[in-house]
């Protein structure tokens, strides 16, 4: 399913909010039953959502934290012309380093200059959306806002958002979902038969790809996301302090599983003490993937079915997890960052052998056929 088949409902009898107005929808379902351009209508036309992102030209402030664009040296008046310093500073920067000044240390002793008189910058910070389709306007809209407020958000000067704007113009893009940012591989250079962003071509990709992470959750309903094998909390309207992306469940290759696993995360998502931080939810993922990944491996017809969880099934997976984390050895179907298979600890045993205990008993809430013996009387580790 594509996250923008959503795009058949019929927008045209909507105008833009041009100023803050109540929600008209309460709940989450209501909200996921509307069009997708007005969802992101509802997002952006509350109160909190800041009105100048919502202006028609958006104005960003020259010290604004995402999308400033003068030079980072305190006061410094002129244009920051990389991603940092201006010209002048950039240069005196490079300058202070061949001579081993660290940059922190040239920083202290950096002066702020002045703009000259005759340079005018007053639209160095104005970004319009009028050319754009309603949708795509408004997916940038909310998406500056959601960038800005979420944990890592990433810096967006003025003149490179103007250029990907331009860009999308050219190219009659409706919504940013249609952007296939994984099209064209890293480091192959220019090919001549695709269409290439006209300026800051990576930097374009990238961008909107973050932009895409923000609107995915807007367009793709809850019941969408279970089916696709990902859980967004801002498909219950809040976020995790410490995390941006969704809960990737595609690995759990079992389909009862990973659905378990989906209704036991959104059975917490509902709960009123649900966490304020990913760990928590981050180990059930890894105790499922850890649980698959034994199935398939251990498993003739690789658990595709609950009932292939026996108790002696379960029995053998608590003995391979505790034989794992005595003798250090990698865990299955779990990795780090850098691709490196994650490596068994006592730990981890036992905080997957929590997770287990709390996935089957909610199995057996939910009357799942799950070996008895598994989810009721064994108790792991
Ligand atoms: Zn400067």
């Amino acid at each position: 399913m594509s996250v923008i088949d959503n795009l058949a409902f019929d927008d045209t009898v909507l105008v833009a909010p041009a100023t803050a107005r109540l929600p008209l929808v309460s709940s989450v379902d209501a909200f996921m039953k509307l069009s997708p351009l007005q969802r992101f209508e509802e997002l952006t036309a509350t109160t909190n959502f800041p009105s100048h992102l919502r202006a028609e030209p958006i104005t960003f402030d020259g010290r604004d934290q995402n999308y400033g664009y003068l030079c980072d040296i305190p006061d410094c008046e002129l244009i920051a012309a990389s991603k940092v310093y201006c010209d002048r500073h950039r240069s005196e920067q490079n300058a202070a380093e061949k001579n081993g000044i660290p940059e922190p240390q040239w920083r202290q002793h950096a002066r702020a200059l002045n703009s000259p008189d005759h340079v005018d910058t007053s639209g160095t910070g104005i970004v319009s959306l009028t050319g754009l389709p309603p949708l795509a306007a408004a997916e940038i809209r909310y998406a500056l806002f959601a960038n800005a407020t979420s944990p890592r958000p990433t810096k967006w000067p003025p003149r490179v958002l103007r250029a990907l704007i331009e860009d999308l113009e050219e190219k009659c893009v409706a919504s940013i979902m249609e952007i296939d940012t994984t099209k064209r591989p890293r480091g192959q250079g220019k090919k001549k038969d695709q269409k290439r962003w006209s300026k800051y071509g990576q930097v374009c990709d990238a961008m909107v790809a973050v932009m895409q992470s923000h609107c995915a959750p807007v367009h793709v309903t809850r019941a969408q996301s279970r089916e696709l094998g990902y859980i967004d909390p801002m498909h219950w309207g809040f976020r995790l302090k410490d995390r941006r992306s969704p809960f990737d469940l595609r690995v759990i290759t079992q389909d009862w599983l990973r659905t378990l696993t989906w209704d036991l995360i959104a059975s917490i998502f509902d709960s009123p003490s649900r966490p304020r931080t990913q760990s928590s939810l981050e180990q059930l993922r890894r105790c499922s993937v850890a649980l698959s990944a034994y199935l398939e491996w251990a498993v003739p017809r690789g658990g595709a079915d609950a009932t292939e969880l026996t108790e002696d099934t379960a029995r053998a997976f608590v003995a391979d997890q505790t034989r794992r984390a005595q003798n250090n050895e990698p865990q299955l179907g779990l990795y780090l960052v850098d691709g490196q298979q994650s490596i068994a600890t006592e730990l981890s045993k036992s905080l997957i052998f929590n997770g287990l205990r709390r996935l089957m008993r909610f199995a057996e809430e939910l009357s799942i056929p799950v070996d008895r013996g598994v989810s009721g009387d064994l108790r792991f580790g």
